[in-house]
């Protein structure tokens, strides 16, 4: 971290990306002192030498130059988070440890960039990890030195030195756009919107204006986004600066994009990249075989948009396409036999994203249910039409299944739903686990759920 030196900085949160913080600040030449209200992470400070000490009054941030927060931590809503409303009360500035990445991590200006490092972040409410991860595969496939960071890979703060033409491609959650006091990508990827956290950032609106910090004034020199909710079309029609502008690239998957802007959509299962009224470029979406339904062909021409902004072509991004495996736990076909196959979507945590994955696929077998999140499963009716029937696990698995409009069979647990799926489907059914809830009343993250349901399948196949 640059700019810090000699600086006390408070980090709140010993985590992956608190410890990493504290780190990066003992060697930029700051003192951290650091806090955490688990017993457990602060002895993981202590034993790398790191100070620890409590944050509970006023007179506690005397000296402190910043304070550091998780993106884990709740900081404004429902409540204020103590020790932020103490630097608040002391006029201690907050961030994070994106913030402090941005701060520290110099690009050139657009006109150089062949050889100054490019930084690329992609929020958005769903596709974030799929864009990221499908961007950075289309960078290495082309040999461009690049490293992948922020809420998937390595933490911002861990990144290795950049060298001559390198991308970072940053996957960044409402969480960490909030807090950024610094963010400063030369591409920013808006993906889309749907309501989801809306508890920790009181409402849509404040989740909205969260994601759109990072579009903000002396933000991106390019920004992809996508017009399907009303928020990204205003989004790029706030960014544009006229009807022709390189700046911004408009990206749909659910209608055919006019004008004369630099657009991206996906039609009849083809990409079409439009520039000043004529077609560019043009891809079958066939080649991203990986990336099953139409939520990821959105997610194909966002990667695909971003990586025409660094100048790759067409061509290119096609063949990288191909090779492109997906990611775990994202629509991620995991067994095939007797002609059922067996689909992972672990990542599924919203009814949004689980809509999505429901229209990816035809007879449907669904394991579903979990911890609900606000806002009620009502969007699931209309994604229902092609679930032949429904498998509820989770904790209140009764209550979940009572609000589904398929026939629905309370499970309980994995073992049950995948064992009960796998008896009753016949050739050409889909038993895919698209749980439109969070994990964390069963499991500690939807990575174990997800391998959980692999193993269950794993165990009915006999394997
Ligand atoms: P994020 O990182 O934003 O959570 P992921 O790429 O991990 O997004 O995908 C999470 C889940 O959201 C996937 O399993 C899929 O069901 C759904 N999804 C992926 N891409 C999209 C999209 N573009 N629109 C809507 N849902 C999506």
């Amino acid at each position: 971290v640059q700019g810090m030196e000699g600086s006390r900085v408070a980090v709140l949160g010993l985590g992956r990306s608190g410890l990493s913080a504290a780190r990066a600040l003992q060697a930029g030449g700051a003192e951290p002192v650091c806090w955490d209200d688990n017993p457990a992470a602060r002895q993981a400070a202590e034993a790398e030498g790191f100070v620890c000490m409590p944050f509970k009054t006023v007179d506690h941030m005397e000296g402190i130059a910043r304070l550091i927060v998780s993106p884990g931590i709740p900081h404004l809503y429902p409540v204020p988070n103590p020790v932020v409303a103490l630097a608040l009360a002391a006029g201690v500035p907050v961030d994070n440890d994106i913030g402090l990445f941005f701060q520290s991590f110099a690009t050139g200006d657009w006109d150089s960039f062949d050889t100054a490092p490019r930084v690329i972040a992609v929020t958005g409410s769903n596709g974030k990890s799929t864009t990221s991860a499908l961007i950075y595969h289309i960078l290495e496939h082309v040999g461009r030195p690049c490293q992948l960071a922020g809420n998937i890979g390595r933490g911002v703060l861990d990144l290795d030195p950049a060298v001559d033409g390198e991308v970072v491609v940053l996957e960044l959650s409402s969480y960490q756009t909030d807090l950024a006091r610094s963010l400063t990508p030369d591409v920013a990827v808006f993906t889309n919107l749907s309501p989801d956290h809306l508890d920790r950032h009181a409402g849509m609106g404040g989740y909205f204006a969260a994601k759109r910090r990072l579009f903000a004034e002396g933000g991106p020199d390019r920004a992809v986004i996508g017009v399907d909710e009303d928020e990204g079309l205003f989004l790029a029609g706030q960014l544009s600066q006229g009807p022709v502008d390189d700046r911004v690239i408009r990206v749909s998957v659910e209608q055919k994009l006019t004008g004369p802007g630099w657009q991206v959509f996906a039609r009849k299962g083809f990409l079409s990249e439009y520039r000043k009224g004529k077609q560019v470029g043009s891809i079958d979406l066939r080649s991203v075989a990986g990336l099953p339904g139409a939520h990821n062909h959105q997610n194909a021409c966002a990667a695909y948009a971003a990586c025409r902004t660094l100048g790759l072509a067409p061509k290119v991004i096609e063949a990288a396409f191909h090779s492109f495996g997906g990611l775990p736990h994202r629509s991620q076909t995991i067994a095939e036999a007797n002609g059922v196959r067996f689909v992972n979507d672990s990542k599924a945590t919203n009814v949004d994203s689980a809509a999505k994955a429901l229209a990816a696929f035809k007879n449907i077998r669904w394991i579903c249910g979990g911890l609900e999140k606000e806002g009620g499963l009502a969007g699931l009716a209309e994604a229902s039409a092609n679930v032949r029937k429904a498998y509820v696990i989770g904790r209140e698995a009764a209550a979940f299944a009572m609000q589904l409009s398929v026939q629905a069979e309370v499970c309980g647990t994995m073992e049950v739903a995948v064992a009960k799926a796998a008896a009753e489907a016949e050739e050409g059914d889909v038993v895919l686990l698209a749980p439109a809830a969070a994990s964390f009343d069963q499991y500690d993250s939807f990575e174990r759920r997800g391998e959980d349901f692999v193993e269950q399948v794993e165990a009915v196949l006999g394997r």
